[in-house]
């Protein structure tokens, strides 16, 4: 069954849009990995080619800021994966954005829609920072830090690839989450989802969240976005467009 799953995405050949500028977006598709069920999880490449310069000279190759965007990690939380739609399916996207889209990584809690894995395991309390042990039920930590390989997926695709910026999508706290490592990029990223910038509030200290571990183990930056719970058309294409724009005008 999972031969069948993943082939046809790693036969999928690259594709291009053309945008209205005659820049072409590239689109590639990757497995990175898979769930407990099987589940293929899969990395949607997005990229801008150069125009081609009237004299024949190559363009100069812009700076690069890499983003990570991850649609659901709570199977439960799926407005998110229609921001992600968006952004795999917008024709036009600017010089530089190297944009990094993976649906959900958690497909199986997705399918079942729920939250945990299907070990019963939230992957947003099983990084390893300030990963504590707890006890089952929706918000269980796991038998130890990166014992799920959703989690493992996850952690080895942000070691490759050193997105700059990574923005996950959950619900329904209804803010962007605060964070000292980069207050400029939270707040823009709040004004531009008309979302509030808050504190999150884990009953106490958020343990083995992926955002700290990106963001106290890892030089990027990670952001947590928390849509409310029913999630209009137009908060989610503001929220696909900012991802945009502030992924294309990130200081590095
Ligand atoms: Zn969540």
């Amino acid at each position: 069954m999972l031969a069948a799953l993943v082939a046809p995405l790693l036969a999928a050949a690259p594709a291009e849009a053309v945008d209205a500028i005659g820049s072409k977006v590239l689109t590639t598709r990757e497995v990175i990995g898979t769930s407990v069920e099987g589940r293929p999880i899969v990395a949607v490449h997005r990229t801008r080619k150069p125009a081609a310069v009237p004299d024949g000279t190559e363009p100069a190759a812009a700076e690069t800021r890499r983003v990570l965007v991850l649609g659901s990690v709570h199977g439960d939380e799926q407005a998110g994966l229609r921001v992600f739609q968006r952004l795999r399916d917008r024709d036009h996207l600017p010089a530089g954005l190297d944009l990094w889209l993976v649906r959900t990584v958690n497909p199986d809690g997705t399918a079942a829609h729920r939250r945990t894995n299907a070990h019963g395991v939230d992957l947003n309390r099983n990084f390893p920072y300030k990963w504590r042990s707890s006890p089952r039920g929706a918000t269980w930590s796991g038998q130890q830090p990166l014992s799920e390989p959703e989690s493992v997926v996850l952690r080895d695709l942000v070691r490759r690839q050193k997105p700059d910026l990574t923005i996950t999508f959950h619900q329904p706290l209804f803010g962007v989450g605060a964070n000292d490592k980069a207050m400029p990029t939270v707040r823009a990223l709040a004004r531009g989802m008309r979302l509030p910038v808050d504190e999150f509030h884990c009953t106490g200290v958020c343990n083995g969240t992926f955002t700290g571990w990106v963001n106290h183990r890892t030089d990027g930056l990670a952001v947590t976005v928390e849509f409310g719970r029913r999630v209009p058309t137009w908060r989610v294409s503001r929220a696909a467009a900012t991802v945009v724009t502030v992924g294309s005008q990130l200081t590095l």
